[in-house]
């Protein structure tokens, strides 16, 4: 029993917060994402190509070392050594797919952008000891990383996942997305949304690296955190559902997925 607060997110609604593309616009008007590269950096590459399908105008990827792995030739990738480095012009940022561990160090980026952003994987770790976020900070914990967040076991989030997710939104004062079948979306101000699409294609690596980049996306194109927080998590399930269907569930890999994201927008435009 999810109570009165919750409800499915429908496709109408997600049609409706989704951004509008208008003739007399550039790629500013769509918005500047950064992402910061870690350890892993392909996933890094998956969270921006899930931007950039969700509408996002510009992905920056700030590296410390140059790349490994050659990145998509849309990105801006800036390589600052001595630490992440915002563009003054970001609108969004995404912290924490690929981060890898020995991330303390990394805490001052959070701390000097006051824009909205999303907080995934290792990042999570970089807010463990905050009680409160900025406004507009969108975290997207899997059961296990909920679990450590809350001191509970991860058989206890998923027990009750949505007592895990609400307690993890007043901790935090964030926007909790807790993933997994019927991913639950908090609002600190009450609100739950449960979100109907996704199946076990979405059972593979670097999926969750392509939900932080959509939600980024959205909060980039200036969509409002919550809305963004539902609306990326319900095409995320449907672009995996589209990929399953034309692979089969067990053969969908995270890129795949990307793939199906304009399908997805287009289902319901
Ligand atoms: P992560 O664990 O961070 O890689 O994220 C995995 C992503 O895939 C999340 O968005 C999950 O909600 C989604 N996912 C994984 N397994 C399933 C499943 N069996 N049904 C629906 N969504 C899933
Ligand atoms: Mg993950």
């Amino acid at each position: 029993d999810l109570g009165s607060m919750a409800r499915l997110t429908t496709a109408s609604e997600v049609a409706k917060w989704l951004p509008k593309r208008v003739n007399e616009s550039h790629k500013g008007s769509y918005g500047r994402l950064a992402i910061a590269v870690g350890e892993m950096q392909g996933a890094a590459i998956l969270a921006g190509m899930g931007a950039a399908r969700t509408g996002a105008g510009l992905i920056t990827l700030m590296a410390t070392a140059p790349l490994q792995m050659s990145s998509p030739l849309e990105f801006v990738v800036q390589v600052h050594p001595d630490g992440w480095t915002l563009p003054a012009t970001a609108k969004a940022l995404v912290v924490g797919p690929g981060l890898g561990q020995n991330v303390s160090r990394f805490a001052n980026v959070l701390a000097n952008f006051s824009g909205p952003r999303v907080i995934d994987a290792d990042g999570l770790q970089l807010i463990e000891n905050t009680s409160v976020c900025p406004d507009a900070a969108v975290i997207t914990p899997h059961p296990k990383e909920c679990a450590a967040m809350l001191g509970w076991s991860t058989e206890e989030v998923q027990a009750h996942r949505l007592d895990a997710a609400r307690s993890l939104a007043a901790k935090t004062g964030a926007i909790v997305v807790l993933k997994g079948y019927h991913t639950l979306i908090v609002n600190p101000d009450g609100r739950v949304h449960v979100n109907p699409t996704g199946d076990a294609s979405l059972a593979t690596a670097g999926t969750g690296d392509v939900l932080a980049g959509m939600i980024g996306g959205l909060l980039a194109q200036s969509v409002d955190a919550f809305e963004a927080a539902c609306a990326g998590v319900w095409l995320h399930g449907k672009a995996g559902e589209m990929a399953g269907e034309s692979r089969t569930q067990a053969s969908v890999v995270a890129s795949e997925v990307v793939d199906c994201i304009s399908r997805a927008i287009r289902s319901i435009s």
